[in-house]
């Protein structure tokens, strides 16, 4: 079996806690950050989770507490290691985007670099301490302070295996959209955590749910939920339960009707109990203003657009208009900035393309 030797021993069938500081002379001074171990009783694979690459995304961070607080290390196969807040600079700054300490935003950054900037250095401690040990790894997100959005999960696409395995991994974990992308979807030094730890030979997903710097507690569920049916697929937990009521939807059916379902799970209207099949995306594309002022949208995260409809505008401080945006596809909104303050080239949107 695998071990996180970072975690030192652990006792099958028990849940442990642990302060963990990570290697590299950017982090000396960190406060340890916590971890939780849940080993189980049985042998089987090992699932690492974490939240907090982005600090303001709290109902991430809140589902990894609470999957601390719940699974039953008795009744699991295999381990789960929960991180629930790994960039805790901007945790305790209320920093959106970025790690305070160096301005730069860890998930643009993966691998990482043991000789780089802080967030370099702390990418490549997740990566080399956490991940690489893991036979499944699950990124914890959502729309950072000043974004909404409607949940979706992302993996690389490919025909490789670890393309495929985190391909039916993010359709077990059962949110609207399931966005499957080849390349970054913005030019940066490195990758996202989900690419970075695929490129390692580890099937890997991000998961987003929440927003607006807020607790929203059907996010946090719906997170939650999604790695139980994780552990379901991997074959960490027994069946069906009363415990998990959306551990039903699988990966095999590919909705059509897209329109219908998701705004109401933007909105958290969904019962508990309702199953989820996920659309497939398989483009991401991001709109930007052109123009520092003040943004209009008239369409809301979850809304359906089509190519060249007015999505919204961005204006001065004089009142007059800037700016049209207009919708580049057809897809949905996947994520949407609602603060009203945009920088020059800042970004407004992020459209799923089927
Ligand atoms: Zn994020």
């Amino acid at each position: 079996m695998k071990t996180i030797r970072i975690l030192g021993e652990l006792t099958p069938g028990t849940t442990q806690r642990h302060l963990v500081k990570l290697p590299g002379a950017a982090l000396m001074n960190d406060e340890p950050r916590p971890v939780i171990s849940v080993a189980g009783a049985k042998s089987g694979p090992v699932l690492f989770v974490n939240a907090g690459v982005h600090g303001g995304e709290y109902p991430a961070v809140e589902a990894v507490i609470r999957l601390g607080q719940t699974l039953d290390a008795k009744k699991i196969s295999g381990t789960v290691v929960l991180m629930p807040v790994l960039n805790l600079p901007a945790f305790r700054t209320r920093t959106p985007f970025v790690c305070p300490i160096d301005n730069v935003n860890p998930n643009r950054v993966f691998p990482g670099d043991p000789s780089g900037s802080y967030s370099e250095q702390m990418t490549h401690a997740l990566i080399n301490e956490f991940v690489v040990h893991a036979d499944a790894y699950v990124d914890l997100h959502g729309g950072d302070i000043p974004e909404a959005l409607v949940p979706f999960v992302i993996c690389r696409s490919g025909d490789d295996e670890v393309a495929k395995k985190s391909k039916e991994i993010a359709m077990a974990f059962g949110l609207p959209y399931v966005l499957t992308v080849s390349k970054p979807v913005q030019p940066s030094k490195g990758s996202s955590s989900y690419a970075a730890a695929a490129e390692k030979g580890v099937p890997s997903i991000l998961a987003e749910a929440g927003g607006v710097g807020r607790m929203q507690e059907e996010a946090v569920q719906l997170l939650v939920d999604g790695v139980e049916n994780v552990m379901q697929h991997l074959g960490m937990v027994a069946g069906p339960n009363s415990q998990m009521p959306s551990s039903k939807s699988q990966g095999n059916s590919k909705s059509q009707t897209k329109k219908t379902a998701h705004r109401a799970v933007a909105t958290a209207e969904t019962s508990a109990g309702a199953a989820v099949a996920s659309a497939v995306l398989t483009k991401f594309e991001w709109v930007y203003t052109k123009n520092a002022g003040i943004w209009y949208p008239n369409v809301g995260a979850g809304d359906v657009v089509t190519e060249g409809e007015q999505i919204g505008t961005v204006g001065d401080l004089f009142g007059d208009t800037l700016e049209k945006i207009i919708s580049p596809v057809n897809g949905v909104i996947l994520f949407l900035t609602i603060n009203p303050s945009v920088l020059e080239n800042g970004l407004l949107m992020g459209i799923g393309v089927e």
